[in-house]
């Protein structure tokens, strides 16, 4: 029965994950996978001895309070960090299964199997932790987001690692419980120096494949502690971290390598207010805008990270129904990596009930651009930074782009010309068809549509 219900445990995460592969259906996908973790804990407890059901309530107190008051408190577009703490508590989770698994075992008595397992759980377990909490504290801006460098780095680090292997082996080939935890020791050092490299334009890069880590981790757990559930689960989480990272690259045209090794990434965000191009703009008002989108028949709506920091949905929608209530034809274009996490345009614009069916990918709105009379970038940037279609080079050269200047009209919202993540001008914003409107997003599209409702 155990077992079964373990079996039941693992459907409901197979079942949430494929379901959170599509907005519609991605709320009910999470609440089936919290259920069947919730079923893995009771049959866990109810299964095994528990010794102190004290220690075990109130670590279930704390951990759900905690959870849970950081749920509701954290803004959406901190979310990476949320992601990166999660990710270094799963990994230290896993690392201190494995640590126990060393503490109670008979060292000389188990299976090589086992020993490896426990190995793995605790050297990625440890990576994970302390990667994680470096990529938090780059996000949050308790490190500099630059890639912080130093003389010597990839030796430290070459030397680091084959000591890590180096004691991993001894430790398990001599059943020594020392040669673990030094292992594990090592490997939390490996897991800062392997981050702070890294700059903070690529941090969700990493979380993400952290999040894998801390499946990998999670699964050898399992296979140490001859846990289903624990294998299954973190098998997924695995894979499921891995699919994203790959993906993420891809979207933003680098190779996972470069990412890693190459020190790259850039510390400018998009609060910074100091314009960095000097050439002339055509600039507008809401009374342009309401003109300009009041006698369209068509408008695409593109929504970047700024849209989030203004929390300008639900005006969108107000506008975008004011205008349908005229006969224009509207579209929201969502760039695979536009705002600061996957999914983040699609979970902000659900936020406002926007339908699904208004949504175009990269692919699907491409096509489109060149018979829409009205394009209105809402807080975008980078993804529709024309440079990197056109500047071989400019640094994003090569990432894909939602091609918005094949549009009769194109109306760029932000508060100034200070650059997005990347931290690089837009020739976009000095167009000839592109209007500026600086403002704030929200203010904008409330503006607007006072002024179109007044037209
Ligand atoms: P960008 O970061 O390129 O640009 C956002 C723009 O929003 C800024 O130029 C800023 O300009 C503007 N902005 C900020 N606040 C407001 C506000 N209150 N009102 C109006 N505008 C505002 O965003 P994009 O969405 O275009 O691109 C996402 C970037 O993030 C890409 O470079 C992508 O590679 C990167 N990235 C995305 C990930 C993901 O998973 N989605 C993961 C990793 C990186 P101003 O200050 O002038 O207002």
């Amino acid at each position: 029965m155990v077992e079964l219900f373990y079996l039941g445990a693992a459907v409901a995460f197979i079942i949430g994950l494929k379901q959170l592969g599509s907005p519609r259906t991605a709320r009910s996908g999470n609440r089936i996978a919290a259920l069947g973790m919730l079923l893995a804990i009771v049959n866990t407890l109810v299964s095994e001895d528990i010794a102190n059901w004290t220690t075990v309530a109130a670590g279930l107190a704390v951990g759900t309070g905690l959870g849970a008051w950081f749920a509701v408190r954290v803004q959406m577009t901190s979310m990476p960090q949320m992601v990166a703490t999660f990710n270094g508590f799963g990994g230290i989770a896993s690392a201190l299964v494995a640590a126990v698994a060393v503490v109670d075992a008979d060292l000389g008595s188990i299976a090589p199997e086992t020993s490896v397992s426990i190995l793995v759980s605790m050297v990625i377990g440890a990576i994970t932790f302390t990667g994680s909490f470096v990529a938090f504290a780059k996000l949050q801006g308790l490190l500099p987001g630059r890639p912080l460098l130093f003389a010597g780095q990839n030796i430290v680090n070459g030397l680091l690692m084959v000591g890590l292997v180096g004691t991993a082996i001894w430790g398990g080939a001599r059943d020594e419980a020392g040669g673990y935890w030094v292992a594990a020791g090592l490997a939390l050092a490996v897991g800062v120096l392997a981050v702070v490299p890294i700059g903070g334009a690529d941090m969700p890069v990493v979380i993400s494949l952290l999040n894998s880590f801390s499946g990998l981790a999670a699964a050898a757990a399992g296979f140490a502690i001859e846990s289903n559930a624990l294998i299954i689960g973190g098998a997924l989480v695995g894979a499921a971290g891995l699919i994203l990272t790959v993906q993420m690259t891809e979207a933003m045209n680098r190779s996972l390598g470069h990412v890693l090794f190459a020190g790259f990434g850039s510390d400018e965000s998009s609060g910074e207010l100091s314009p960095i191009g000097d050439r002339p703009v055509n600039k507008a008002t809401a009374d342009d805008v309401a003109i300009a989108l009041g006698y369209a028949e068509s408008v695409i709506f593109v929504p970047g990270y700024g849209l989030a920091v203004a929390q300008a949905q639900h005006a969108l929608r107000k506008l975008a129904d004011a205008l349908e209530e005229q006969g224009v034809t509207v579209r929201y274009a969502i760039h695979p990596v536009a705002g600061r996490m996957p999914g983040h345009m699609n979970v902000l614009l659900a936020e406002a009930d926007i339908p699904y069916e208004q949504l175009l990918d990269l692919e699907r709105a491409d096509p489109r651009f060149s018979d829409t009379d009205v394009v209105l970038i809402l807080g975008a940037n980078d993804v529709v930074n024309t440079s990197a279609r056109d500047d071989p080079g400019s640094p994003i050269y090569g990432m894909p782009i939602l091609n918005v200047d094949r549009a009769k009209q194109v109306i760029v919202v932000k508060r100034s010309l200070s650059p997005g993540f990347a931290g690089i001008d837009n020739p976009l914003f000095y167009g000839e068809k592109t209007l500026m409107f600086f403002a704030d997003a929200k203010a904008a599209l409330e503006d607007s549509l006072t002024a179109l409702n007044a037209l």
